[in-house]
């Protein structure tokens, strides 16, 4: 997939909403987006951070994006539906929704889990993605043509010693999208899963805190598979389980 380009304008006339947009790979995929002519929202929880892309996207002179702060920790199924709401209103409808916010947990021996991360790795890499897609299914079925895409891991794809409740909840954002694909396979919205691969960010520092990040791919340098999902060039492709690298 890295040997995709992206047509300039791929994006154009689209609305897309990203999950930590303010950080990381989130952060990335906001500005590839806008940067391709779409309108990015921007939703996070620490707010300088989504204001600090909110400038750099317009001060390159991308559409102006708009930022939802939000913590997927704590928000309840009425958030969601106000923020929903919210969004017809501005925007009409929702070409696109990337789920990328995501938490680690921690890792380690099965038998050592602490319910308290359990309960907040699921909530905020599973249950607020349940949440957010259900109140923006309607949104989405106004437009012509969306992508509701999730954002996994290797360990959502193949089980692993230690990582404990990250896997487990990658294993239910793959299931969730093969549910989804499935269910709306006749519709205007396509569903798929991608796994970014290592890549240069905090989340991965955390987890292998001994490794050289210089050896890894920033951000930015994985996006083609991003914008290929989120454009319409990827129209016929549903329910499947992509890679970035
Ligand atoms: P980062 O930790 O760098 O960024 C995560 C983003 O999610 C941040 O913007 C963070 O916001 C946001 N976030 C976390 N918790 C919440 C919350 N409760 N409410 C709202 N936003 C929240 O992670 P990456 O960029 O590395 O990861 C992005 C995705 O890619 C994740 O789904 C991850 O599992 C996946 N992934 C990453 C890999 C890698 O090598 N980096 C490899 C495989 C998968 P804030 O900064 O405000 O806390």
């Amino acid at each position: 997939m890295l040997e995709y380009q992206a047509a300039k304008d791929l994006l154009k006339d689209k609305t897309i909403l990203v999950t930590g947009a303010g950080d990381g790979i989130g952060k990335a995929a906001a500005i590839a987006f806008a940067k391709h002519g779409a309108t990015v929202i921007l939703l996070g929880k620490t707010v300088k951070k989504l204001e600090a892309v909110y400038d750099q996207i317009e001060q390159a002179g991308y559409p102006t994006p708009a930022i939802i702060p939000l913590d997927l920790k704590g928000a309840t199924e009425q958030h969601y539906k106000d923020m929903a709401d919210t969004i017809e209103e501005q925007f009409g409808q929702l070409e696109g929704l990337l789920h990328n916010a995501s938490v680690l947990g921690v890792l380690g021996p099965f038998e050592h889990m602490t319910m308290n991360t359990v309960e907040e790795v699921m909530q905020v890499n599973v249950i607020a993605e349940i949440m957010l897609t259900k109140a923006l299914l309607p949104v989405m079925r106004k437009s012509t043509s969306a992508s509701l895409l999730f954002t996994s891991s290797s360990v959502g794809r193949q089980g692993r010693a230690y990582w404990g409740e990250y896997a487990i909840s990658k294993f239910a954002t793959e299931g969730m999208m093969q549910s989804l694909a499935d269910e709306y396979e006749d519709t205007n919205i396509r569903v798929n899963s991608i796994n970014p691969g290592a890549t240069r960010t905090g989340m991965r520092a955390n987890a292998f805190p001994a490794e050289n990040p210089q050896t890894l791919k920033a951000p930015d340098e994985i996006m083609s598979t991003y914008l290929y999902l989120m454009g319409d060039d990827s129209k016929e492709i549903n329910g499947q389980q992509l890679n970035a690298q």
